[in-house]
């Protein structure tokens, strides 16, 4: 597949669009008096829409840790926003569809359904391993998005690299591939191979692994064409100030500890849970969160609630009867939990 290919999914009216142009995108120049964006001149530290230069910088940033090229990375106000983005970008409303693994993150077919787009979920298998040839045969014409959410939420399982590529490699449209839990995974990133294939869309985000949920900030990050549309189709300054400023700081600190204490405390959690009686089912995890089955989910989730201890109830979502997500804590809230649990008859 070729990125023309590619681009000739790109809605007509995307296609044509003249971006709106903002001030700050006409000058970059960093000294001068600026009376070209209509703000208001008196400093209070946000009296100035915020510095592409700034955001440059972050791009730069996080570019160089992903090992991939800035203009191959776009930031986004959350991956929830790149995850919209690709609604308005490549489906046209009433006419296209989009496919899906079932059960799987909520927004994608929240999206679909904001920009009526058809929504074609993919029930997982039993093991919730992936249904290739399933997702292949839901496709058509029409189909211009493939979602695969890898670790899934809220399955927590990752799927084997190469059962993804073969999607990549056989969907006659666009595999967007979500790694918001990748840093907990024993799977490898596919951010690698965006140079390779440009029908690979892959998601990333700094509000699990990295710390920063309340910053909001989401990557897509894809072959350079396609970035450059999405930089075309946001907001104008979709990222705030503070945002930037706070991530170009935070980042420089090493998640790694963190991230192999959540891996420690994860695999410790799970062991405690098959332990209990209560707890029927602890599905391997490759997230920072643990799909439990139990016999009375409601039951249980009320009585952990009961002691402050607030998780997901995700036993009405078909594929997860029975089933309450638990993130993972420090290790003093993971301690109570298995404390509570542990005593729940
Ligand atoms: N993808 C997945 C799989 C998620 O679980 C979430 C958040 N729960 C997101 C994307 C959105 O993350 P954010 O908008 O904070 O980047």
């Amino acid at each position: 597949m070729t990125i023309e290919q590619v681009q000739r999914w790109v809605r007509p009216n995307i296609a044509a669009l003249k971006p709106y142009s903002t001030a700050r995108d006409e000058y970059k120049g960093s000294i001068g008096i600026y009376l070209d964006a209509n703000e208001n001149p008196f400093e209070n530290g946000y009296n100035r829409y915020p510095s592409t230069t700034l955001k440059g910088q972050v791009r730069t940033a996080i570019a160089a840790k992903k090992g991939i090229a800035s203009e191959r990375l776009f930031l986004g106000n959350g991956s929830d926003e790149a995850i919209d983005l690709l609604f308005r970008i490549f489906c046209r409303p009433g006419v296209d569809n989009v496919i899906s693994i079932a059960p799987t993150y909520g927004m994608y077919s929240v999206c679909a359904a904001i920009n009526d787009v058809e929504y074609r979920e993919v029930m997982l298998d039993e093991d919730f391993s992936l249904p290739v040839d399933k997702l292949l045969a839901a496709a058509d014409a029409q189909s211009k998005l493939l979602f695969i959410c890898s670790p899934n939420n809220p399955t927590a399982n990752a799927f084997p690299r190469e059962q993804i590529l073969s999607l990549v490699r056989q969907f006659p449209g666009i595999v967007v591939v979500d790694e918001a839990y990748i840093d907990f995974s024993s799977e490898p990133s596919m951010v690698e191979l965006i140079d390779e294939y440009p029908n690979l869309i892959v998601l990333q985000t700094l509000s699990k692994a990295y710390g920063l949920a309340g910053l909001r900030m989401g990557l897509a990050m894809a072959h350079e064409r396609i970035i450059s549309i999405f930089e075309q189709v946001k907001y104008p300054y979709n990222i705030g100030a503070d945002t930037l400023a706070l991530a170009l700081r935070l980042l420089e600190t090493d998640i790694t500890p963190q991230v192999q204490t959540l891996i420690a405390e994860r695999e410790r959690v799970a062991a405690a849970f098959r332990a209990v009686p209560c707890i029927t089912k602890v599905y391997p995890s490759d997230g920072n969160f643990l799909l439990v089955k139990t016999e009375r989910p409601r039951e249980l989730y009320e009585y952990l609630i009961a002691r402050e201890l607030i998780v997901r109830d995700r036993s009405r979502t078909p594929g997860c009867e029975g089933t309450l997500r638990i993130t993972i804590g420090t290790p003093e809230e993971n301690e109570r939990l298995i404390a509570e649990v542990a005593r729940y008859k």
